[in-house]
């Protein structure tokens, strides 16, 4: 059968090598050989493991125990202790291990080797018999449990029962005859529930372990975990074994056992942290059954062995060149290491490090960005929770935008318009789910909260958008809207109550919560420095605001990649303008409209631009249907229907007072009149009606069957050149005004939506004329460019002609997508890619990740068509993919030249785009 080598030396195996060794077991190896105090030992690699679980009759493969038992020569050698030897006995740990950590595999066996003749060496040796029976009967109830699955409920009764009997509470006050009884009592136990005896020779228990630790890979908990996490056969396949020489933290007050960080893996700090106990074995420190003391005190318990220890962290730091998390054991005063792996540590504690480790010339900048996962960083540049005092949370919903926020609960838009805005208090927008209307309630809010909807709901998106922390789709919590109340877990949450929500992890929690604000250390600017230089794309921020750009700045774009203008449209002092403009029915009214608008317009771009200054400004001209401005016609109608039954009573009471009149009761009526006259005008009525229902033809007539595919984007910039003529105004006027002030600014106007060259064209024909004008006007050139966004498929296959009109081209990637699978987004993730990614239909959503095989073929296509052109082609993405880190690499690798993506993410893009940079080379 095989020849395959099984066996390996922790001095011959290759510490590279985890997925044959398995995680632990090649760091032992790797230990053992730079000189690190390891207990001689083995490893049986994993290659073991899959020959034995693909083999039927469940032997292990040929000659492994052979060469089992020669290694177990070898390590005899080095203790000079013989593996079932009574006189001077050979006691070993069994430990599964694969390449990567995953609970559910099985646990350690301690102190194997151990049986009744055993046992009188290890009593003989240490002349402690209480020792000596407190290590069998933890090896019997081990082996019994792990490698034989008898209950540790049937052990722990008999353990009880003696200690009863011996009229003792605490398991030290056990005698060694109490624990000679208890392994009595063990030893049938095992008997009973695995009706054999206890296996005596120590090659027979090792050979029941090796195989219960091959066997735990297939377990339920094991293969769960796997498919839970993906982790694939070329991640991590199969278990080692690991056969390690026992040695003793229990034997007595010179030993001691305990774990370590080698540095503090919640801040970073440059210092061991971690815990031990005096006199204890490894399990103990886990188990909790006693709380250890922490490692600052070893200095003043074990002064030598605390300097021992820090000379062990130092050199496992300068050979690991990573942060390492290891277990050590002290047996009366030599010091071993039994385990280490790369440390995990918290988001803030990994930049610090980062940096400090180029400091100290551990690392290189190169190997300080590399080692931080660019999605890390995402906690710490958000508001986060500091829950100490364990609140439990009142309701769970989706994570649908990070950060937390603390508010008063209020439960709609206009409300939290005036409570949030007009009184400046701090309010959560709680809903049952949000409309575009709703949106002068977001501004004013702190987050946002609803009740139903999903990742891609209206409030989801657009609180993203805005950097808002949302919890969507809360289905535990009843919101009615007409109470001004809710109601979650039996409690009743009132309008103007104190509410948290954690949009990182959906959980949402009555009263304040403290909160972590987010820390822009010095050390986080000092890293994403080294990561600019590394970095080949340029990183931009999606920005519709001043307020909003300046935060973009804050976290390090170097420009505005996308600024929407409609988000300015919706603005309160705004909106009534939009609408005027929207409903004037002729060229004249239009115009009156706009001329308020361009005043506006011009001051909302000046800021920005200032704001940026000498940074580029992507403004994108007006690109949604414009019936999204208007209210819905649902809502109008509903208005309409109260107007009407105000009317009517209006009427009726006008028509009772005239009759009061008829019959000849003048007081009454001059009463009657008088208790009417604070009441609505009828005609005042009438107007408002007439309003509604202008507004209602207007809506019928603007309605669309699929207002994404219709009338928006540059088509409506050509058939209704009024708007977008105001808005390359606006532009153009305001850069004009900064440049005046000596200010350098780089406008870029950016066309949303096109498909052929010709409407580039035209588009670009205004921007001629009105450049002309403008100029002429400020007595001076203006400095600016031209692009078009890329987001239908059509324009990826005319690249080549659109380039002669584009300076710059800015992928859309949320409309290609839609526009190269044909989904609409919203039905395809409520409805049937949840499905599709569950079956490897498709293996990612497209939404969430680029699709680099379609969407991104079209993207490299046009990129190269139009580069073949303009060798100088600037190249962009602005879609939600912007701020994703592979999507990111895929940007880089189709030589784009900058991302756009929300603020918070820009540090994250930054980074992400030093990855792709550094991964190339
Ligand atoms: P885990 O993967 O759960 O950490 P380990 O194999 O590291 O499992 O072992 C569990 C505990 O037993 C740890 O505290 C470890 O330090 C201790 N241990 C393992 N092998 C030995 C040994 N040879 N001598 C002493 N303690 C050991
Ligand atoms: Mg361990
Ligand atoms: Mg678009």
């Amino acid at each position: 059968m095989s020849q395959k080598r099984h066996v390996y030396a922790f001095h011959e195996g290759d510490g590279k090598n985890k997925k044959l060794l398995g995680g632990k077991g090649a760091n032992l190896c790797e230990m053992t050989q730079f000189g690190l105090n390891v207990p001689p030992g083995f490893v049986i690699s994993t290659e073991a493991c899959l020959d034995y679980l693909a083999n039927e009759s469940k032997t292990l493969p040929d000659n492994l125990m052979n060469g089992v038992r020669t290694h177990m020569e070898q390590v005899e050698a080095a203790t000079g202790k013989g593996f079932g030897d009574a006189a001077n006995p050979l006691l070993v740990s069994v430990r599964s291990g694969s390449a990567m950590s995953m609970p559910g595999m099985m646990d350690t066996i301690l102190n194997l080797g151990l049986n009744s003749n055993t046992l009188e060496g290890v009593i003989e040796q240490t002349g402690d018999q209480r020792f000596g029976y407190d290590a069998y009967r933890r090896f019997i109830q081990l082996f019994g449990k792990v490698a034989l699955s008898v209950p540790d409920e049937a052990f722990d009764e008999e353990f009880e029962a003696v200690k009863q009997n011996a009229h003792v509470t605490e398991d030290v006050g056990l005698s060694a005859d109490d624990l000679k009884e208890i392994c009595d009592r063990f030893l049938k136990v095992f008997e009973k529930h695995t009706g054999r005896p206890f296996p005596e020779d120590p090659y027979d228990q090792l050979e029941i372990a090796i195989k219960a630790v091959f066997g735990s890979w297939m377990g339920k908990r094991a293969v769960d975990y796997r498919r839970q996490f993906n982790i694939t056969p070329d991640m991590a396949n199969g278990t080692a074994v690991n056969v390690c020489t026992m040695v003793f933290g229990n034997r007595g007050n010179d030993s001691a056992t305990g774990v370590a960080f080698t540095r503090n893996p919640g801040t970073g700090e440059n210092k061991l942290f971690g815990e031990y106990l005096v006199n204890a074995q490894g399990e103990d420190v886990v188990a909790g059954i006693r709380t250890p003391k922490p490692i600052a005190r070893l200095a003043e318990e074990m002064p030598e062995m605390a300097e021992q220890l820090e000379e062990l962290r130092q050199k496992l730091e300068s050979h690991y060149k990573e942060v390492q998390d290891f277990e050590f054991t002290i047996e009366r005063g030599t010091l071993y290491c039994l385990q280490t792996r790369n440390g995990k540590m918290n988001a803030t504690a990994m930049v610090r490090t980062s940096v400090e480790m180029v400091e100290e010339d551990l690392i290189s900048k190169e190997q300080a960005l590399l080692r931080i996962d660019p999605i890390y960083l995402e906690q710490m540049l958000y508001p986060r929770l500091n829950n100490e005092n364990k609140a439990e949370p009142v309701a769970q919903g989706l994570p649908a935008s990070p950060g937390a926020a603390s508010g008063l609960a209020v439960f709609d838009a206009d409300r939290a318009e005036l409570m949030g805005k007009e009184q400046g208090q701090k309010v959560i927008l709680l809903r049952e789910e949000t409309k575009p209307e709703d949106i002068h309630g977001f501004f004013a809010s702190e987050g946002i909260l609803t009740s139903r909807g999903g990742k891609t709901s209206h409030a989801a998106v657009v609180a993203r958008g805005m950097g808002k922390p949302c919890v969507a789709g809360a289905e535990g919590i009843s919101v009615d809207v007409q109470r001004r109340e809710a109601v979650a877990k039996g409690t009743v949450i009132r309008e103007g109550d104190m509410i948290t929500i954690d949009g990182s992890s959906g959980n949402v929690f009555l009263g304040q919560i403290p909160m972590v604000e987010p820390d822009f250390t010095e050390e986080l600017n000092r890293l994403l420095r080294w990561a600019d230089e590394a970095a080949y794309l340029r990183v931009m921020a999606n920005a519709d605001t001043a307020t909003d750009a300046g935060r973009a700045l804050k976290y390090g774009a170097m420009g505005i990649g996308l600024c929407r203008t409609e988000r300015m449209f919706n603005a309160v002092d705004r909106l009534p303008v939009v609408i005027e403009m929207i409903v004037a029915e002729t060229p004249a009214q239009r115009q009156a409209a706009l001329d308020k608008l361009l005043p506006m317009q011009r001051s909302d771009f000046k800021e920005i631009l200032e704001v940026m200054s000498p940074k580029p400004v992507t403004i994108r001209l007006l690109d949604p249907p414009i019936h999204e401005f208007l209210p819905t016609e649902q809502q109008l109608l509903s208005d309409l229907n109260e107007l009407h039954h105000l009317r009517n009573s209006v009427r009726g009471m006008n028509v009772l007072a005239g009759s009061m009149m008829l019959l000849q009761d003048p007081e009454l009526a001059r009463q009657e009149a008088d208790s009417l006259r604070h009441m609505v005008d009828e005609s005042l009525v009438e107007q408002a009606i007439e309003k509604k229902e202008t507004m209602l033809r207007k809506v019928r007539t603007l309605t669309e069957t699929n207002p994404m595919l219709g009338h928006r984007g540059v088509r409506l910039g050509i058939t209704f050149p009024e708007i977008y003529s105001m808005q390359i105004r606006a532009i153009l006027e305001a850069a004009a005004e900064c440049a005046a002030k000596d200010l350098e600014v780089h406008p870029q106007m950016m066309v949303p939506q096109v498909c052929t060259a010709e409407e580039l064209k035209r588009v670009k024909a205004m921007v001629d004329e009105i450049r002309v004008d403008v100029e002429a006007k400020y007595g001076q050139k203006i400095n600016f460019r031209f692009g078009t966004m890329i987001e239908v498929v059509r324009a990826c296959m005319r690249a080549d002609s659109l380039v002669e009109e584009a300076e710059f081209f800015s992928f859309g990637t949320n409309d290609l997508t839609q526009a190269t699978f044909s989904f609409s987004r919203e039905d395809a993730e409520n409805k049937f890619l949840p499905m599709y990614n569950q079956n490897d239909i498709l293996k990612d959503n497209p939404f969430e990740v680029l699709d680099e095989k379609g969407v991104g073929k079209l993207m490299q296509l046009a990129v190269d068509w139009g580069r073949q052109k303009n060798s100088k082609l600037s190249v962009g993405i602005c879609g939600e993919h912007g701020g994703h880190p592979s999507s990111i690499a895929f940007c880089h690798r189709a030589g784009l030249n900058y991302v756009s993506c929300s603020a918070p993410r820009v540090p994250v893009a930054r980074l992400a785009a030093a990855h792709a940079s550094l991964q190339q080379q």
